[in-house]
């Protein structure tokens, strides 16, 4: 298989779930990036152990403190970060952060749709514009003028769950904001890559299928696909993505999602 060339990588929500299992194969590459960013609310916690010991054995891995829905966070991650790359760019962020909340039409509220609206659209939204000075950095220093994710990318992690034709997976639950959150985000998807095409950064939206994560099983059920499936076919779409592929909006198997 083909394998992506990055230099430098951030996730954030890295400590479990996907975001962990993306650090982990990349930690696992033949040419592994020079400096993985794992970022997490918590460093020092329990949640954050097996993310700790890792980094412990890879120099290369370097854990950042980043909660998505705090600016200071988001800010302080974007300077300690700028230190650690000493004037290199970053060449690809993964927005992978998100929240589910288990509302449906009748129990929905303020407070929770505008809890997971600030986890899953508006993170990624600051947590781009803070680091997009490092991306176009990144993207200024490539020897190529082609759209790539080993030039420079932002990847948001959605779900077919917020695209308006599929509402993947209704009769199992109506997650209301989170469907919104994510079809929100799908947008902003959208929006960066005609902001952003002209410095050179590639933005896609991708769907990691139905995962066995703290998230995927939050229904009660067992999803379908294991963390190894859905991140291995996240990283093939990932090292495939150029030019046409700006703004769109795929799956872990690189199939194009309906808006
Ligand atoms: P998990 O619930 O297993 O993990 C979520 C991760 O996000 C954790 O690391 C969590 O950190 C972090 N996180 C949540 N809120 C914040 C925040 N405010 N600031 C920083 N980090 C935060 O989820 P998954 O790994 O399953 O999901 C990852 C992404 O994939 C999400 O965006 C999700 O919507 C998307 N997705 C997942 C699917 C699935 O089936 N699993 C299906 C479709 C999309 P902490 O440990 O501190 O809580």
């Amino acid at each position: 298989m083909a394998e992506l060339h990055v230099r430098s990588v951030l996730v954030t929500g890295a400590n479990r779930g996907i975001g962990l299992g993306l650090v982990k194969h990349f930690l696992q590459f033949r040419n592994p990036p020079e400096r993985i960013f794992a970022a997490c609310r918590d460093p020092k916690g329990e949640k954050a152990q097996e993310l700790q010991q890792l980094a412990s054995k890879h120099p290369s891995l370097v854990i950042i403190q980043l909660e998505v829905t705090d600016p200071t966070s988001i800010q302080a991650a974007a300077a300690s970060v700028t230190e650690h790359l000493k004037g290199s760019g970053l060449n690809l962020l993964i927005n992978n952060a998100g929240i589910v909340k288990w509302n449906s039409l009748d129990t929905e509220t303020r407070e929770e749709m505008s809890a997971v609206y600030d986890s899953n659209t508006i993170g990624p939204l600051l947590v781009s514009q803070a680091f997009l000075p490092l991306l176009k950095k990144a993207a200024q220093g490539s020897p190529t003028s082609e759209l790539s994710c080993s030039r420079a990318a932002i990847i948001n992690m959605s779900s077919s769950a917020g695209s308006v034709e599929e509402v993947y997976l209704w009769d199992l639950g109506q997650i209301i904001s989170y469907r919104c959150s994510k079809a929100a985000l799908n947008m902003l998807t959208k929006c960066q890559s005609l902001g952003y095409r002209e410095h050179g950064i590639l933005c896609a939206a991708l769907h990691p299928g139905w995962v066995q994560t703290d998230m995927g099983t939050s229904s009660g059920l067992k999803p379908p696909l294991t963390m190894d499936v859905s991140v291995q076919g996240m990283l093939k779409v990932l090292c495939s993505l150029s030019e046409k592929d700006t703004g769109t909006f795929l799956n872990w198997e690189g199939k194009v999602v309906p808006w």
